[in-house]
């Protein structure tokens, strides 16, 4: 476990509000409690349950969503989640969110999504570069900084862009919107967009306009695919040949064969399978299939904080599930520059940043 935190990571999948720590979650819920607006008792109750369907996950993110959602929270959450994700050496992450409308508090969506990038500002414990033009490429690994006692230490740099969710609840307005703001806010380090959102809910048809769009001004697209069986949806959305998906836990017959002949990458998530039953046991979890056909993988994390999981946790997983060293596990780590949707510039950093541990561990 320790070399799986001490070694350089990327992580690809990874839902904002999931993400939210359990302590964060708990403090906000009792002050809501006290406030009346909410049981904290029965909430306690939901936030502690250990195994959750994937249907009571999406009633868990109903409850996380009536805690967090204000300008203030959303800004500390993700300065918190990026926060832990930098601590496990996460060096980095395409944190994904949806932007929400709340008219009783004055959020739109791009106020939602401002309350994201001042987080992302008011982080002061590492070096959070998110700009596109935010890359140092003399000291890619990290910085130094001064102590009050004129020590010089070390901080860590986590290279941050945004995904822009599409919840399949939403109308194609509501979907084409958030495609737009994606648009907007390039400059502020949004590099693309996923659908996610409850999979038993929506029309792959609502979306397919908004993502179509986004595909031909320039965002990458990642969708949640295959977290349910639904051979239709798939392939539908391996026709619209997305940039990566995440799960593919129910893919069949001549879906499968196409996954892998188009080479799609695919965002892996052991725990979230197990613990919402997509999977039964990471036996069977097809993980293996496709590392030993050599297809493009990324390990990641989902919701770190609504399975009380981190990407260390995932590898040392993956690792001893699947019987992989460190050298394997090193290598699946740094195969994911490839697939990351920020530019090549960043790629050729975050090479920089794998060999130097390389040379470190010589
Ligand atoms: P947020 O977008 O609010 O920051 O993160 C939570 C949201 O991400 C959830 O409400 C849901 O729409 C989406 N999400 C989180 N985990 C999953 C998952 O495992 N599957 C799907 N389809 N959506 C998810």
């Amino acid at each position: 476990m320790e070399w799986c935190e001490s070694m350089p990571k990327v992580e690809l999948h990874a839902h904002l509000n999931g993400s939210i720590r359990d302590s964060t979650l708990l403090e906000l819920a009792k002050d809501l409690g006290e406030k009346g607006v909410l049981v904290f008792s029965d909430f306690e109750h939901v936030i502690l349950k250990s195994d959750r369907s994937l249907v009571e996950v999406f009633k868990l993110f109903d409850l996380i969503h009536m805690v967090t959602t204000d300008h203030t929270t959303i800004s500390r959450i993700t300065r918190e989640v990026i926060e832990d994700f930098a601590s496990e050496n996460v060096v980095y992450i395409e944190l994904r969110t949806t932007p929400k409308k709340n008219k009783s508090i004055g959020m739109s969506k791009r106020s939602y999504m401002e309350a994201v990038v001042d987080g992302l500002k008011s982080i002061n414990s590492v070096d959070v570069a998110f700009m596109p033009h935010d890359v140092d490429a003399q000291s890619p690994l990290n910085s130094m900084s001064i102590d009050n006692t004129c020590n010089v230490i070390p901080r860590k740099r986590i290279y941050v862009r945004l995904l822009l969710s599409i919840d399949r609840r939403e109308t194609t307005e509501d979907a084409m919107e958030t495609v737009k703001l994606a648009l907007e806010l390039k400059d502020v380090g949004v590099v693309g967009i996923d659908l996610s959102g409850n999979p038993i809910v929506g029309e792959w048809t609502t979306f397919w306009p908004a993502l179509q769009f986004a595909k031909e001004n320039g965002l990458a697209i990642t969708l949640h695919c295959g977290e349910v069986p639904n051979p239709k949806e798939i392939q539908a959305m391996l026709d619209f040949w997305p940039q990566r998906i995440g799960h593919a836990c129910f893919f069949e017959g001549d879906n499968w064969e196409k996954l892998k002949h188009l080479n799609i990458p695919v965002e892996i998530c052991l725990t979230s399978n197990i613990r919402t039953n997509s999977i039964s046991s990471l036996d069977v979890h097809h993980f293996d299939d496709l590392y030993k056909a050599n297809h493009p993988l990324v390990i990641c994390t989902d919701d770190s904080g609504v399975f009380s999981t981190s990407v260390s946790k995932e590898y040392s997983l993956a690792a001893s599930a699947f019987g992989l060293g460190k050298k394997e596990m090193f290598q699946l780590a740094r195969d994911a520059i490839e697939f990351i949707f920020a530019d090549n510039e960043i790629k050729k950093i975050l090479n920089q940043v794998f060999d130097s541990f390389v040379t470190n561990l010589a």
